[in-house]
């Protein structure tokens, strides 16, 4: 019987489990097969604090690691299959075995959607990028494509206007998604330009992007323009598909949660990219793991 299950192994889960372990709560973290989340695909990290001159994200994830696993936090890095949150103690399942918690900190994350090109995999990292506030910086006075019409894609297309030469927006419709007010400054600044019911069919280069192969949806034309980033910001994916019908979740999948960390089931928390679908930052997410673990430690103190 653990006092914490934490279900995930990013900044959120790994912070939570730091708290919770240095509480004294005997603390199991269900650090999944790629365990890390986001950050291990992410090259260097220069804006989570303390790191003067960066890190690396796979770095940063290990060193969380170390630092949860001398508090005598237990791991599993298998997936978790599924959970039963109607009663109490909670149970987790993680392949053939069956956990007891009395409480879980969610914090499975989200993941970015990707185009599904094989260009687009091969070049990660290499040009190509989710998070302009990770990456913005690195593409100074360079020329930028930044893919979707969502309020993301207007987000990551104006801070990249701060540090890139020129951003052209991809669009697969002659119309945005995104909120009237993102739309408008996103028009205002000079360096945007946007390229209409136009998409990616290639992201061209060999070991760096050098530019993409679009196409125009009405006609089928396709030409080539080049570039020396692409942001892919077609939206995110929260993992809560184990959580279904457990847990109250928006219309997209998010957890909701009310006072920070609290989901609709007490003793249940949730913490990080998986509730929070605006900020979606590192030092943000282990921000809301520490919550999490404090929350449920008032929690644990109750019952
Ligand atoms: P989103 O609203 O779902 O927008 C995704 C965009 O990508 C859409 O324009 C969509 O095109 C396009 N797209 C999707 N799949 C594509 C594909 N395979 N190829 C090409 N284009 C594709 O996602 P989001 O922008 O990440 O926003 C998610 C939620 O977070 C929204 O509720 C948003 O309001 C919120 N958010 C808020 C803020 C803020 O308030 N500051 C900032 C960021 C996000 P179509 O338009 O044709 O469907």
């Amino acid at each position: 019987m653990y006092d914490v299950i934490v279900i995930g192994s990013g900044p959120a889960g790994l912070t939570a489990a730091i708290y919770a372990s240095r509480a004294n709560l005997k603390t199991l973290v269900v650090a999944g097969v790629q365990w890390g989340g986001q950050l291990m695909i992410t090259t260097d990290v220069e804006n989570f604090p303390g790191f003067k001159k960066g890190i690396l994200g796979p770095e940063l994830m290990d060193n969380m690691w170390n630092q949860a696993e001398r508090f005598g936090v237990e791991m599993n890095f298998d997936d978790a299959t599924a959970v039963d949150f109607s009663s109490k103690p909670f149970k987790v399942t993680v392949g053939s075995k069956v956990y007891e918690g009395k409480s879980v900190i969610i914090a499975t994350g989200a993941s970015a959607k990707w185009l599904g090109l094989e260009s687009e995999t091969r070049l990660r990292g290499r040009g190509v990028s989710v998070c302009a506030t990770c990456d913005a910086a690195f593409f100074k006075d360079q020329r930028v494509v930044v893919v979707g019409g969502g309020d993301t894609a207007m987000e990551e297309a104006l801070a990249l206007s701060k540090f890139a030469s020129e951003v052209k927006v991809v669009h697969r419709r002659d119309k945005l998604r995104a909120t009237k007010i993102l739309q408008e400054r996103a028009f205002k600044e000079p360096k945007i330009e946007f390229i209409w019911n136009s998409t990616v069919q290639e992201i061209l280069g060999k070991d760096r992007v050098e530019g993409v192969r679009l196409r125009k949806v009405d006609t089928n034309e396709e030409f080539e323009l080049a570039c020396d980033g692409v942001f892919i910001a077609i939206g995110h994916k929260p993992n809560t598909e184990i959580f279904k019908g457990q847990i109250e979740m928006d219309q997209v999948g998010y957890i909701v949660t009310e006072d920070l960390t609290k989901t609709s089931v007490e003793g249940v928390f949730a913490a990080g990219d998986v509730q929070d679908y605006i900020y979606r930052q590192a030092v943000m997410a282990a921000g809301a793991g520490c919550k999490a673990a404090i929350d449920a430690e008032k929690y644990l103190e109750g019952v």
